[in-house]
């Protein structure tokens, strides 16, 4: 049977992030992807926003790799000259019952280790973003944004010119781990080869995958339901120059509708947080109203005829309520060293992908499994 050293399953902006840091390090590395190239999924479906690391619980895995993701990222973007832009961030409280929540973000992410953040009043509000209407907001003038393909086409391209094979159309159905290696199948094909190490980076399927490998993902608290997050466009010009955010959801099933702009300077609004059973990217049009009075409670002058169904993207979100943190481990636990799975990489799996993609790579070494050709 063929061997390789490495499958990653997944080619979304994780899984490619990933390919890039190991591709350095080890060789025989090989992509399993379903489509028929990268980045169809929620790697393309996302809000571009390159997070501070405000809003999540302290020490977590998602604050941490947020914070350090961020400045990789920069730094990634800056060598490779993919286009992105520091344009900063404002958290707003439109009321005064608003104030103690917001206190208490800020508090978040100065405990998280964000830097530059401070909590400007009214006036200077207006200074910044006259058509802001809130009382207070947080600033956060590190927030940025960045063109997600042209990041993806960069990993793609350095994982490919340090040898990476990338499969596409192959979706993975069978996974037998075994003590020396993990048989895996795909579908519509009798071909099984054998890998030493797996990385399980499927996004909205990346529980199954770890069921087709054995493990009860009820019991493991694996298992992943999908929250819907619909946009729309604003066919005007933008009023604002920064990306604007209410408050967010106390149990952050998503940050509430906000104004983000792309690199061009187009405003959308979205994304909102609606349970669906199965991935479903349809966007409702008769949401308009509900978009436009939610936004409208802090954007002067928008006009709801300029309100556009765009596009949708889901959340792999982790259940069983409250704020779960990223999943990223090696089972060894389980008596399946060398087989990675990371699960519910939501928001912020963008900004945290190289810092991810180190974590992953301490996994890997840690492991014990493959001999390092670069140390
Ligand atoms: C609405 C929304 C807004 C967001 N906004 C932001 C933001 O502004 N900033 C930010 O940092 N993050 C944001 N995120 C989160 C970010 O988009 C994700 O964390 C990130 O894209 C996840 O990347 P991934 O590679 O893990 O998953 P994906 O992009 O889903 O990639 C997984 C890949 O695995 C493949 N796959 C699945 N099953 C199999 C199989 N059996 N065999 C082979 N291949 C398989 C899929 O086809 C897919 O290509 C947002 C997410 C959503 C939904």
């Amino acid at each position: 049977m063929d061997e390789v050293d490495i499958t990653i399953i997944g080619a979304g902006v994780v899984g490619l992030a990933i390919a890039a840091e190991l591709s350095g390090q080890y060789d025989n590395i090989i992509v399993l992807e379903r489509h028929p190239a990268y980045g169809r999924e929620t790697s393309s479906r996302n809000s571009e926003v390159m997070h501070a690391g405000i809003y999540y619980p302290n020490g977590s895995l998602k604050a941490r790799l947020c914070v350090e993701g961020l400045e990789l990222l920069y730094g990634y973007c800056e060598r490779h000259s993919i286009p992105h832009s520091k344009i900063g961030k404002l958290i707003v409280a439109t009321e005064q019952s608003e104030f103690a929540q917001l206190e208490e973000l800020m508090a978040q992410g100065l405990r998280n280790g964000v830097s530059g953040l401070s909590i400007i009043d009214g006036a200077s509000l207006t200074d910044l973003e006259p058509n802001v209407a809130a009382l207070a907001a947080i600033y956060s003038p590190r927030t940025g944004i960045i063109d997600s393909h042209s990041l993806m086409k960069y990993l793609y391209a350095d994982a490919t010119a340090s040898g990476v094979t990338f499969s596409f159309g192959s979706e993975v159905d069978r996974i037998t781990p075994g003590k020396d290696g993990n048989v895996i199948g795909i579908r519509d094909e009798d071909y099984n080869f054998s890998s030493k190490v797996v990385i399980n980076s499927a996004g909205l399927f990346a529980d199954r995958i770890a069921g087709l490998a054995g493990i009860d993902i009820e019991k493991a608290g694996y298992k992943l339901s999908y929250y819907k997050g619909s946009y729309f466009s604003y066919s005007k010009a933008s009023p604002v120059k920064r990306l604007v955010y209410p408050l967010p959801h106390k149990d952050l099933t998503g940050l509430g509708v906000h104004a983000t702009l792309d690199l061009a300077g187009r405003l959308r609004f979205g994304p909102d947080a609606e349970h669906v059973d199965a991935p479903d990217y349809t966007v409702d049009a008769g949401k308009a109203d509900s978009f436009y009075n939610g936004a409208s409670r802090f954007i002067r002058g928008l006009e709801k005829a300029a309100f556009v169904a765009d596009m949708a993207g889901i959340r792999p979100k982790l259940q069983g309520g409250g704020v779960r943190d990223f999943i990223i481990k090696n089972e060894i636990g389980r008596g399946m060293n060398g087989f990675i799975n990371l699960i519910g990489i939501e928001s912020p799996g963008l900004t945290a992908c190289l810092s991810i993609a180190k974590y992953v790579s301490a996994l890997v070494g840690d492991s014990h499994l493959l001999k390092r050709v670069i140390a």
